[in-house]
């Protein structure tokens, strides 16, 4: 169903019949099934720093906000992470942090290099709006892959509610754009929900997902933190506002399935924080197939509140560990072996991380025209 129409996507984001969403949440199983297993690759989060120079109307990260405690982990200790993650089986570690010039080029370079050559395992990198030259020296030392959300695929929504660093920078977009041809695996993703977000914005997110023909694809939806201005009042919904559900995650995340059959699409630690009991499963069964356990030291974890009541945030890498294998296990899935990366990397043959791997095209997905 790679060639749903505008006016099928909107269908299906819009339904709330569910005895017809059961449909889709089929439909979206079995391509997933069919193009990337029945295997749920694990990646280890690591939350190296809770500094931030943005002013994001939505992330409670924002430098504005004078009531968290700031961190950045040392790199022994990023290293120790790493290697934690390597020791519980994890293919993937995954580097995320505010836009912190605190981290270095340098700095996360020797990291880089480090995690590859004393864990083993592939990296990935979410450190927001980089330079190019710095985004550049950290593929060149190693990292496979590099996350960065558009979060909207609307232009003015998405200025104003993350303001322009200033400066002489390329925009978002534009860094998006240029992380595939450097040589890394490319992750990008929206928030649902967002104040001012319409269901015109949402389809158009869908079509920018298939137009970047993602490697990676995050969604999850936008949850209000007291202190920020999306927080308090003033990010008043529009007519057509879409809204910040559970339900909406599901449908956007089986429709990015279908729409990019081969991408990783995981079940984000935002939908957990929605349904506790069993939002990560029901995204594993609507066409999700990535889990990132949080690796991130207790101590410190719970300073990276980016939205309030974040799932897992009390917890410690080893519980995490052994909720997340269970709940897996029970839903009759399998943990995924080595460094996970996505079908159309290996056919593309960019990645490092893992050993080159050629696969036929997969088959196209079949039913659900309206
Ligand atoms: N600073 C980097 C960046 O912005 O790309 C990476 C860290 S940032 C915390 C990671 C993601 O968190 C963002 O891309 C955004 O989609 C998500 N996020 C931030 N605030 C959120 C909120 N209030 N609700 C849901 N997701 C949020
Ligand atoms: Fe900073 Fe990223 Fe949060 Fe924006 S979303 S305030 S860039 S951590």
């Amino acid at each position: 169903m790679k060639d749903l129409d505008r006016k099928e996507i909107l269908h299906w984001l819009t339904c709330d019949d569910a005895a017809a969403l059961e449909e889709l949440w089929q439909a979206a199983d079995r391509v997933r099934r069919e193009h990337v297993g029945d295997e749920v690759h694990l990646r280890g989060l690591i939350e190296i720093s809770n500094h931030c120079l943005r002013q994001c109307h939505y992330c409670g990260l924002r430098a504005g906000n004078r009531d968290i405690t700031r961190y950045r982990m040392a790199p022994d200790e990023i290293v120790a992470a790493a290697k934690q993650a390597r020791d519980f089986g994890y293919g993937t570690v995954v580097l995320q942090a505010g836009e912190d010039e605190g981290l270095t080029l340098d700095m996360v370079s020797d990291i880089v290099r480090r995690i590859k050559a004393e864990a083993g395992v592939a990296v990935t990198l979410s450190l927001g709006e980089r330079t190019l030259d710095e985004l550049r020296a950290w593929c060149e030392a190693g990292a496979d892959r590099y996350l960065l959300r558009f979060e909207t695929s609307n232009s003015e929504l998405f200025e104003r509610m993350h303001p322009p660093r200033g400066g002489n920078r390329p925009p978002r977009m534009e860094v998006l754009r240029q992380l595939g041809p450097m040589g890394y695996e490319v992750g990008s993703g929206v928030m649902l929900g967002i104040p001012g977000q319409t269901w015109d914005d949402l389809v158009n997110d869908l079509e920018l997902f298939r137009e970047l023909d993602l490697d990676m694809i995050g969604v999850g939806p936008f949850i209000a933190h007291p202190a920020t201005p999306f927080g308090q009042a003033g990010a008043a919904p529009v007519p057509g506002q879409v809204p910040a559900t559970e339900l909406m995650t599901y449908k956007v995340v089986a429709l990015a399935r279908l729409l990019c059959p081969d991408a990783n699409i995981p079940s984000t630690t935002a939908l957990a924080t929605l349904n506790i009991a069993e939002g990560r499963e029901l995204g594993l069964q609507r066409g999700a197939n990535i889990v990132m356990p949080n690796m991130t030291p207790p101590e410190y974890r719970v300073h990276y509140e980016i939205y309030p009541a974040k799932a897992c945030i009390r917890e410690t890498a080893d519980l995490c560990n052994r909720c997340i294998t269970g709940r897996i296990q029970k839903i009759g899935r399998r943990i995924g072996q080595g460094a996970g990366a996505s079908p159309n990397m290996r056919r593309r043959g960019r990645s490092q991380g893992a050993s080159f791997e050629r696969l036929a095209p997969g088959e196209k997905p079949r039913g659900l025209r309206r």
